[in-house]
């Protein structure tokens, strides 16, 4: 504990004086462009990866970064997804995973979680990655099985995060996109999933050609169709 109250004290005398201004503009009201959900893995530092101030992502962290289906199970992280859609109204949800992340790996040896009748309770919503991985990958070595499982548990909670009423009614106006990422905690990549290519593909911070997972809108879509008839 006392390491965690030297951090604060650090905090208050190093960094917060500089930021004073930030602060107060943000003490009543916030406007975060992102919701970012991804585990709850101690080396996982959104923030930090990726130089961002505060008030300007919305993170949600839970373990194995999982968006449970609609109508399936009501939990935080769904009430927080729909908070930041329907009131915050991000423009961006991140789904981000990470190399050897302890959930994917559980997913691998079930047997690890007979006594954890919480947390195998819990990754019963990251069935969907074990199952498509198991259907392709019978000749796989364990640390091609554990990428696997990562990048599917992905796509995975993806498809689960668009059974969301608020998300997908904002997907089909075209104010929201959603995306996949995985997180390289070794070498400080970004694999991002590309929904046309079907696979993840690296991301190049110097493109401005970023990889995409949100279907198309179709409500703007029409409308724009129909103001040009
Ligand atoms: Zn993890």
């Amino acid at each position: 504990m006392k390491r965690l109250i030297q951090g604060f004290d650090t905090f208050r005398r190093d960094v917060f004086p500089q930021q004073r201004e930030l602060f107060k503009r943000l003490a009543d009201k916030q406007n975060p462009h992102t919701l970012f959900i991804t585990c709850a893995d101690s080396r996982v530092m959104p923030e930090m990866i990726f130089s961002a101030q505060p008030g300007e992502l919305f993170v949600y962290r839970n373990i194995g970064n999982i968006v449970p289906p609609y109508a399936q199970h009501v939990s935080g992280v769904v009430a927080a997804i729909e908070y930041a859609v329907k009131v915050l109204r991000v423009a961006h949800i991140v789904i981000c995973g990470h190399s050897d992340c302890g959930a994917m790996k559980a997913l691998m040896n079930p047997a690890a979680l007979q006594d954890k009748p919480s947390v195998e309770a819990w990754l019963k919503h990251a069935d969907v990655a074990r199952y498509v991985v198991a259907e392709h990958g019978a000749t796989m070595t364990d640390s091609e099985t554990l990428r696997r499982l990562t990048e599917e548990n992905v796509v995975g909670q993806l498809e689960h995060l668009r059974t969301l009423p608020s998300v997908a009614a904002a997907i089909a106006t075209g104010s929201l996109n959603i995306h996949g990422w995985i997180y390289d905690i070794e070498h400080a990549d970004i694999s991002a999933f590309d929904a046309n290519e079907g696979r993840f593909v690296k991301l190049d911070p110097q493109s401005d050609n970023v990889p995409d997972a949100t279907p198309h809108a179709r409500f703007s879509l029409r409308v724009a169709a129909a103001n040009a008839a």
